[in-house]
C-alpha cells in the first residue's frame, strides 16, 4: 500500500538502512541521504549475533549477506603471549538451536553489512543519495 508521505532517512549505516527497508516495505517512499561520498567497508569485519541475523532475515537482506559471510563454529579467546586458550564458546549449530539463529556470521574485509543491505534496498521502493 503506497502512503503519501516521503520519509527522509539521514545516514546509510546499518540503522538507517534497516529503517529505510522497513519503511519502504510498509509502503512509504523512502529516501536515504548519506553524507559520505561512498559506502565502503571500515575495519576488518563484523560479527553478527543471532538477533542481528534474525533482523537481517526479516529485512530480506540475509541471503545477500550469506553470500559474502562465513559462519563461525566457535569463539576462542587466547592469551596473547602463550597462545593458551582462556575461554571457548561453541557457536554454529548449537548456538542456532539455542538462540534461534546462527551466532557470529562474520563478514570478510571486502564487504560490509551496509553494502549488502544496499543490495536489498534495490529490491524495495527506497532510493539512496550520496553527495556528488
Ligand atoms: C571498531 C568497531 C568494531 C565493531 N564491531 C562490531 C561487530 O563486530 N558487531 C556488531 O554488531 N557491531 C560492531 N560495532 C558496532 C557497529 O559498527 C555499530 O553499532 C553500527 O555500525 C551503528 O550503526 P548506525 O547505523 O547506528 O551508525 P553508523 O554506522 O555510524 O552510520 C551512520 C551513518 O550516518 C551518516 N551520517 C551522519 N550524519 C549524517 C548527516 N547529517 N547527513 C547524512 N548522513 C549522515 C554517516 O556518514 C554514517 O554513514 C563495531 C564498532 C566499531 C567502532
Amino acid at each position: 500500500m503506497a502512503r503519501s508521505r516521503t520519509i527522509l532517512v539521514a545516514g546509510a549505516g546499518i540503522g538507517g538502512l534497516a529503517a529505510a527497508i522497513e519503511l519502504a516495505k510498509a509502503g512509504f517512499r523512502t529516501v536515504v541521504l548519506e553524507r559520505a561520498k561512498k559506502l565502503e567497508e571500515i575495519g576488518a569485519g563484523i560479527q553478527l549475533t543471532p538477533n542481528a541475523v534474525r533482523a537481517l532475515e526479516r529485512l530480506g537482506a540475509l541471503a545477500a549477506v550469506k553470500k559474502r559471510a562465513v559462519a563461525a563454529n566457535a569463539l576462542i579467546v587466547g592469551a596473547g603471549d602463550s597462545g593458551d586458550v582462556l575461554a571457548r564458546a561453541t557457536l554454529g549449530e548449537e548456538a542456532a538451536r539455542r538462540f534461534g539463529a546462527p551466532c557470529s556470521w562474520s563478514f570478510a574485509p571486502t564487504c560490509s553489512a551496509p553494502s549488502q543491505m544496499s543490495q536489498a534496498i534495490s529490491s524495495t521502493s527506497c532510493s539512496s543519495s550520496t553527495p556528488r
